[in-house]
Parts: structure tokens; sequence; C-alpha cells
């Protein structure tokens, strides 16, 4: 099982390599720059080489990136658009520098132009992207759980928008327990869930799963990310999600509200739950 956390490379990616291993973690999960997406810091091939030599004596897995909640390629702003289309290229060409193969990135906000539309925007800005893209890099679009004008809080938009970048390879998705359980997708038969995503979207189309108890109920349509076992999902549902023998490739990142004591701790529970 691939496991880690949501952590901070302000420190550098050898740092935060360092930081995981401590957390008994094989994988993790950060920001490909600051959340409200201002400028990036310049990159250190050095302190790159140091990690990745790092996490292959530590038996990592894949480790993602996850872009600023800041981008919308569906926003109605050209000016937003247009921004974000920039930093995610950058971004783009700035983990494959990393060795970084995942860039997980909201779909975007519609703003009250209509779903239809919001979902045109997405895919023409992807085409763009994913017309001049390194083959090494993925972006994955993760499922929301369809807050205000939120888009991609269903496997059909999530399906509209990789069928109109005409089944791009780079691209994949990233679900979230909480977002699934706020759209309300109900996970305690993951089994049915799993089943739908396959026949919407396909199995092999998800590459991470963000994993995260939900404060608010089933169909809340908030996203309001609880600690393991502390929310509406409950441990029992968690166990049948990780221990899946389909979620044994998958990395699995913890997004919970908890300082680096509190992933520790998390992350022994989860480990040991699946024996
Ligand atoms: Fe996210
Ligand atoms: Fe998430
Ligand atoms: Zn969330």
């Amino acid at each position: 099982m691939w496991i880690g956390a949501h952590v901070s490379i302000s420190n550098g990616l050898t740092a935060a390599v360092e930081t995981v291993a401590q957390l008994k973690g094989n994988t993790f999960q950060f920001f490909s720059r600051n959340p409200r997406g201002g400028k990036a810091r310049a990159l250190d091939p050095e302190d790159i080489k140091a990690a990745h030599e790092l996490m292959k004596a530590k038996k990592f897995g894949l480790v993602v990136a996850h872009a600023p909640y800041t981008y919308n390629l569906a926003s109605a702003k050209q000016s937003v658009r247009g921004f974000t289309l920039r930093t995610l290229k950058d971004d783009l060409l700035r983990i494959k520098e990393m060795g970084i193969p995942y860039l997980v990135m909201h779909p975007g906000s519609h703003g009250g132009q209509g779903e239809e539309k919001g979902l045109a925007l997405i895919i023409e800005g992807l085409q763009e992207v994913l017309s001049d893209f390194p083959e090494e890099v993925f972006i994955l679009l993760e499922g929301m759980a369809g807050q205000g004008t939120e888009l991609g809080y269903n496997f059909a938009h999530l399906a509209t928008i990789i069928a109109g970048c005409d089944y791009h390879p780079n691209l994949g998705v990233c679900l979230d327990s909480c977002h699934l359980h706020g759209a309300g997708y109900d996970l305690s038969d993951f089994g049915r869930i799993k089943e739908e995503f396959a026949h919407v979207l396909g199995w092999e189309k998800l590459k991470v799963f963000h994993l995260n108890d939900a404060v608010f109920p089933l169909g809340s349509r908030k996203d309001r990310h609880a600690k393991i076992g502390e929310g509406n999902l409950g441990l029992e549902t968690i166990k049948n999600i990780i221990c899946d023998p389909d979620m044994q490739n998958i990395p699995i990142i913890l997004e919970t509200p908890n300082d680096n004591t509190g992933y520790e701790r998390e992350i022994a529970l989860l480990q040991k739950i699946c024996s």
C-alpha cells in the first residue's frame, strides 16, 4: 500500500521526503507553488537528485503535486483563464524537472455561466495545454464535492472533460473520499462506486486517491475534511476503501486537518488496518 500525506516543500524536496519517511509514509503530496498561486521558487537540481536517492532508498511510490486553488479554467474572466494556462504549463515543466509524475488540479468553477459552458471552457483550456505536453507527466482532474458552482462533482463531468480532450493518455483522475461523500457517492458500498467509476471512466483513469473523513453528511455538497475515523465516513468505510485489492498500487494521500504528529498516527493506523 502506498500511503502518505500532504506536506510542505518550503525547505526543499529532500526535506519533505525526510519528513514523510519519519511519518512512516511512502508517498506524499505537495503544492506545486504557493496555494494562492504566487511565484514559484527556483528549482535546485542537487536537492531534486538527493530527494530521489532518498525516495529510492526508502522504497517510495509515485509522488503527487497539487496545483494552487486559484486556478480556474472555467472562469468567465479571460484574465483568470490566461493566468491558469500560463502557470499550469509552468507547473508541468517544473514537476517534470522534479521527476514528479502527477499534477492534481481542481477542474474549475463556472461562476454562474452554467455547467455546460464551464465544461466547454475547461476542455478548451486543457486542449491547449495538452497540445504541447511533456509525456512524462500527467494532469489529474480531482473529483469535487460540488460546493458553489464547482464542476467535476460527478463522474459524468470528469468523463465529459476527458472525452472532450480525445482521451489524452496524460489526462487522469484523482478521487477524494470527502468530496465523493459530499457529492452523494455512498462509499459504504465501495464496490458499487468502483463499478460506476469503471463504467463511466475506466478504472485505469484513477491515478491518485485523497483519503479524508468528511465533516458533513452524504450529499451535503460541502467540502470540509475531518480526521480519519472522526467524521461521517468512519473507520469501517475507510478500511473497505484502502484495503481493496484495486487500491494497492494507487498513492493514497491524507489531507486531514492534522500536524505531522497527527499524520504519523493516521498512517500507522491505516497501515495495520488491512492486515
Ligand atoms: Fe484538491
Ligand atoms: Fe483533495
Ligand atoms: Zn477538499
